[in-house]
């Protein structure tokens, strides 16, 4: 006999989808205690399959097999119902803490069993803020995406002497092929920047350039190397 979800908020994934995708959040709350809260309250109406504490405690709240309410709008490498096609996992973080060693541990154990069970890539690994440019910014720019790059758990540009010529167009064009949903030029560039260029700003450069353009020849999904559907 398995024990009741922690959460009530959920429901099955539509469509005979699957997780292929794992998005990483940062609860924006005070504390861990109030965020675990929020998401159990079927008043708020709002979940995700694990909470990672500050402390490195982890804990299920919502079944893997079922739908978390924890994307909503926005896409990614074609998934416009990403709740259906992902795993959501909560990192207790008011929002503008570093994340704690123990917690990036726990984080990283719990991804690496994820993406086996699941065979789920890498660059499938993405940020709630790459997802829903624009509306939202978490894990935010403390976050550190390298870490977790380094253990095959997400991925980082490597652009080596790639030199493509700056232009909108043609940044628009790499950051949909690596997946990234339409949006403005200003907006995907800060989006994109939170993730793999923390705290710089600043207009379009070449530096911008030459990291999507890596990305997206390496990693997007266009070529239908890592997306199964
Ligand atoms: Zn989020």
């Amino acid at each position: 006999m398995t024990e009741a979800p922690a959460s009530p908020n959920f429901g099955a994934r539509r469509g005979g989808a699957r997780p292929e995708l794992v998005v990483l959040h940062y609860t924006g709350m005070a504390s861990c205690a109030a965020a675990r809260a929020r998401l159990c309250d079927p008043a708020a109406e709002v979940s995700a399959h694990w909470l990672i504490a500050e402390d490195g405690t982890v804990e299920a709240l919502v079944p893997e097999e079922m739908r978390a309410w924890h994307a909503g709008a926005g896409g990614w490498a074609g998934f416009t119902d990403v709740n259906s096609s992902s795993i959501g996992i909560e990192l207790a973080n008011p929002g503008d803490a570093p994340f704690p060693e123990p917690q990036m541990t726990a984080l990283e154990a719990l991804l690496g069993a994820i993406l086996a069970r699941w065979g789920i890539a890498p660059q499938a690994v993405i940020a709630h803020s790459d997802m829903a440019p624009g509306r939202k910014a978490d894990p935010g720019p403390r976050f550190d995406w390298a870490r977790l790059a380094r253990q095959g758990l997400a991925v980082m540009p490597a652009p080596g002497g790639i030199a493509p010529p700056v232009t909108a167009a043609g940044f628009l064009g790499m950051a949909e092929t690596f997946g990234y949903p339409e949006a403005p030029l200003e907006v995907l560039l800060a989006a994109f920047r939170l993730r793999f260029r923390q705290r710089h700003a600043g207009p379009l450069d070449a530096t911008d350039m030459a990291l999507i353009t890596d990305l997206a020849l390496r990693f997007g999904a266009d070529g239908g190397s890592w997306r199964s559907s």
